[in-house]
């Protein structure tokens, strides 16, 4: 399948997803959606085309999040069991150079935009922010800790390293409003 060049090529959970665009005169106007391999955008024939991209992107960008959600919040949810230690409220936000945060009254807070990494890499920042609950610091003993959870926590750190601004400029790609195409 070619890609669709209009659009950057996003993943979801560490896997290129090619765009697919479907004409379908059942629906009202513009539908996003993921199906194996691809995000499907699904539009109605005579869906304006001045509006076309713009609101493209902002499907792209709901069904991400959407998936974020899900994905995200269901690996904290098995990281917080394995590792004994259980936040307050798990929330999914943006933020524009860091993966995850906790509070501390024992609220974390993860980047929608991991999940365009594996899960692995998911499940370390998981557990990274739920070490944080019993260690507010980076200190050895906090580091002792992930270790004990996530014995190839380097090669995570290493991933994101290598992989932040790919995946950071995506998401900010998709953030930005201003787009005038
Ligand atoms: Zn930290």
């Amino acid at each position: 399948m070619k890609h669709n060049e209009l659009f950057p090529q996003f993943l979801i959970e560490g896997t290129v997803r090619t765009i697919q665009e479907i004409s379908d005169p059942q629906i009202p106007s513009m539908n996003c959606q993921i199906s194996g391999d691809t995000i499907q955008i699904i539009c109605h024939p005579r869906f304006p085309r001045h509006h076309y991209y713009r609101n493209a992107v902002k499907e792209i960008r709901k069904v991400l999040i959407r998936s974020a959600k899900a994905t995200i919040l269901d690996r904290v949810h098995k990281a917080s069991i394995k590792v004994q230690k259980h936040p307050q409220n798990v929330f999914i936000k943006f933020y524009k150079s860091r993966w995850g945060s906790c509070t501390n009254n024992g609220v974390l807070q993860m980047n929608w935009s991991l999940i365009m990494a594996p899960v692995f890499i998911i499940d370390y920042v998981a557990i990274h922010e739920l070490c944080h609950l019993t260690h507010m610091n980076h200190s050895p003993h906090f580091w002792q800790e992930v270790k004990q959870h996530a014995p190839d926590y380097p090669e995570s750190r290493r991933w994101l390293k290598q992989n932040a601004s790919m995946i950071l400029s995506l998401a900010n790609w998709l953030n930005d409003e201003s787009r005038s195409a």
